[in-house]
This record gives structure tokens, C-alpha cells and sequence, in this order.
């Protein structure tokens, strides 16, 4: 997430794609078009589909794409956008400059990944997606107090979840 631009920029723009990809910190696309809400209210949430903060990350990813297609530029590209040197203070590596998914579990972490409290929270919590936790809510992790909206679109994603279970 930008600032706030461009990790909204990110976080907000993008296709769904199922359980793969960035993601909060970095945040991509349109957060209208956030965890498929734009699908319509009858849509049925599968948490599966999504990464364990309820997004779902685009296939353009230029994350996942710099490290499907290892490629140093889109790498870079990556790096920039969601801004990792002003964040985290890390000057571009390569070898952090990866991502193979949210909820991809046997390949090595990214720095995105690595940094993710959120991320981390939920695997810990044995939860598929914080869609399914009963703390989200009241949940003050960085992301949440970063993407206020996003948040609100998560809860609501969990009221709908929670009708259809
Ligand atoms: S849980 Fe964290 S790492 Fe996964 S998509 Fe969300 S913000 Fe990104
Ligand atoms: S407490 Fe729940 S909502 Fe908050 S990060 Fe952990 S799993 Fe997600």
C-alpha cells in the first residue's frame, strides 16, 4: 500500500486469484474491486480462494510475476511500487524481491510475506482466512489501521460469510 496510494493503487487493482499472491503490504489494486465484493452480494465466499487477510490477489501481480518469470526488472518494478525501500528501509535483493503466493507454504518467503503480522496471526490462529476469525473486528494489526476500507470491506465479507455458513 502506497502511503496510501500506492499500496491502494495496488491492493485495488487486479483479478482474483485464488489463495496466490500480494497482497497488503503491498497491496494491490482497486479495493473495489476487493476479495471479489464487486461480484455481488449473492456471490459465495470461499475462503480458500483468498489470502489469509481476505484479499485476493491479482494474477498481473508484478510480484508474482517477477518471480514466475524471474525477472530482475519486474523485480525491481515490485520493489518500487509498493515502495519496500521507504518501508522497510532494505535496498532492493532479489532474493527477498519474491513471491509465490500468500498461501503458499513450501516455497521461500519474500520480504512482503515475510513482514506480514496479519499473515502470520492467522496461520498461527490455525484460521484459513481472518474472513473466519471472531477477533476481526476489534483486530488492530498494522494492515487494518493502514486500509481502513479495506478492513471495512473485509468485515462485511465476514457478516456475508457468516449468512451463508
Ligand atoms: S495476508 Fe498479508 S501477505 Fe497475505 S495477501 Fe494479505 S497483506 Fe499480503
Ligand atoms: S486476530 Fe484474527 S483478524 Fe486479526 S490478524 Fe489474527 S486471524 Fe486475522
Amino acid at each position: 500500500m502506497k502511503s496510501e496510494p500506492i499500496d491502494r493503487r495496488i491492493f485495488l487493482s487486479g483479478t482474483a486469484r485464488a489463495g496466490i499472491g500480494l497482497c497488503g503490504l503491498c497491496m494491490c489494486s482497486p479495493l473495489a474491486s476487493f476479495a471479489g465484493e464487486d461480484e455481488g452480494a449473492s456471490e459465495k465466499i470461499d475462503l480458500t480462494e483468498r489470502c489469509f487477510c481476505g484479499y485476493k490477489c491479482p494474477d498481473e501481480c508484478t510480484f508474482l510475476q517477477g518471480t514466475l518469470q524471474d525477472d530482475v526488472e519486474l523485480k525491481k518494478e515490485a520493489w518500487k511500487e509498493w515502495k519496500i525501500e521507504e518501508r522497510f528501509g532494505v535496498e532492493f535483493d532479489p532474493e527477498q524481491a519474491i513471491c509465490h503466493g500468500c498461501k503458499t507454504m513450501d516455497k521461500p518467503k519474500g520480504i512482503v510475506l515475510a513482514r506480514c503480522t496479519v499473515r502470520d496471526c492467522a496461520i498461527e490462529k490455525g484460521k484459513e482466512c481472518c474472513i473466519d476469525c471472531d477477533e476481526l473486528v476489534a483486530c488492530d494489526k498494522d494492515l487494518w489501521r493502514r486500509f481502513p476500507d479495506f478492513k471495512k470491506k473485509v468485515v462485511e465479507a465476514q457478516v456475508r460469510y457468516r449468512r451463508q455458513t
